[in-house]
């Protein structure tokens, strides 16, 4: 990709204050550690940088946020137009009022976990295993054993494609199972959670049950993606994958996990390609068996890398 947008932009927002590179390798940014650059790649210094750089921007530019890259795989031709990553001061701060915390979206779901229960706050226990940040974590509703985001978030607010604060009320966050209807182009930069009065002990006891249940079951050490399918209505997505008989399946470098077959693994140096076709592969071999049709949870943003070039 050549450096024309990012030259385009310096020139159109002069006073942008982030860091706008052209490009980037974005594979060390997610967990799979597959895929290709971005074109551009901003990491605004706060709210108001990002408002300026989306309202200066041509509306034909796409725009991808990405949070930290547990539920990503980013294709081998790389990302064109803006990615956008938050990090730094601006969007990982945690302010506790009462039962309330207002938390940067760049902020670790497991940091948040931890704030709340030295806040002697309960009911966000269950970010612990979560390996994602806040913003990814309302933008897919992440949940594990037995809680989701839907149930302690009070409101979001964000940053539009054009430019505009946006806010969100729970209602307005739209959350179903692994999901938000939220508007697609909307990067949210803050989050209200509310949390109940609770003991600190027992929060952290419940926080270490999290840890060990994870370590137990899901290969956390791997460069994976956590759960590459959604469950099917009345079904675990797992257990479709190992009745088609894909449990330890390879292609290329990719392989679904001999330990969670819910998990796709980069084993050995796999393309983004072959970790996508594998995940496709289950997909047509679970049709084949079940009849059920796998949905993707994993995002997949990007291109595919020109012939040959994988
Ligand atoms: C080992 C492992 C275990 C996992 N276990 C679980 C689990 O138990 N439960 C669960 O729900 N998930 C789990 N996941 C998946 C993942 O951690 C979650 O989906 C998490 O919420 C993704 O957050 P992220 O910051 O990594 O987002 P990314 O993977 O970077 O992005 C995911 C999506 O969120 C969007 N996004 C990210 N930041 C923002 C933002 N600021 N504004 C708007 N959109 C944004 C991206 O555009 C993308 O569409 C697991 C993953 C791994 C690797």
């Amino acid at each position: 990709m050549t450096t024309q947008l990012h030259d385009s932009i310096r020139a159109a927002a002069p006073g942008l204050r982030g860091r706008l590179l052209a490009n980037q390798p974005l594979a060390d940014l997610t967990w799979f550690r597959v895929g290709g650059p971005a074109e551009v790649l901003f990491t605004p210094a706060d709210e108001e940088d990002l408002a300026r750089l989306l309202a200066v921007l041509d509306p034909a530019v796409p725009v991808t946020v990405i949070g930290l890259g547990s539920n990503l795989i980013v294709r081998d031709g790389g990302v064109p137009g803006v990615v956008v990553r938050l990090g730094g001061r601006a969007f990982g701060g945690i302010d506790i009022d009462g039962d309330r915390l207002r938390v940067g979206t760049a902020v670790p779901d497991m940091r948040l976990a931890k704030a709340a229960a030295e806040a002697g706050l309960d009911g966000l226990a269950f970010f612990r295993g979560i390996p994602g940040s806040v913003g990814g974590a309302l933008r897919m509703n992440a949940g594990a054993h037995g809680g989701e985001t839907t149930d302690v978030l009070v409101e979001a607010r964000g940053v539009d494609r054009r430019g505009n604060l946006r806010s969100f009320t729970h209602a307005e966050m739209g959350f179903t199972y692994r999901h938000s209807t939220a508007p697609e182009d909307v990067i949210f930069t803050s989050a209200l959670f509310r949390g109940r009065p609770g003991e600190r002990t027992a929060i952290e006891a419940e926080m270490d049950r999290v840890t060990a249940a994870r370590e137990a079951a899901q290969p956390i050490r791997e460069r994976t993606g956590g759960s590459t399918f959604k469950n099917p209505p009345g079904a675990k997505a797992w257990q479709l994958v190992d009745q088609a008989g894909c449990r330890g399946l390879a292609l290329g470098g990719a392989q679904v996990s001999e330990m969670h077959c819910n998990f796709l693994i980069n084993r050995d140096n796999a393309s983004a390609a072959d970790i996508e076709a594998l995940g496709e592969e289950v997909r047509r071999r679970v049709r084949e068996t079940s009849g059920v049709e796998l949905h993707w949870e994993i995002k997949r943003i990007g291109i595919d890398a020109p012939i040959g070039k994988a």
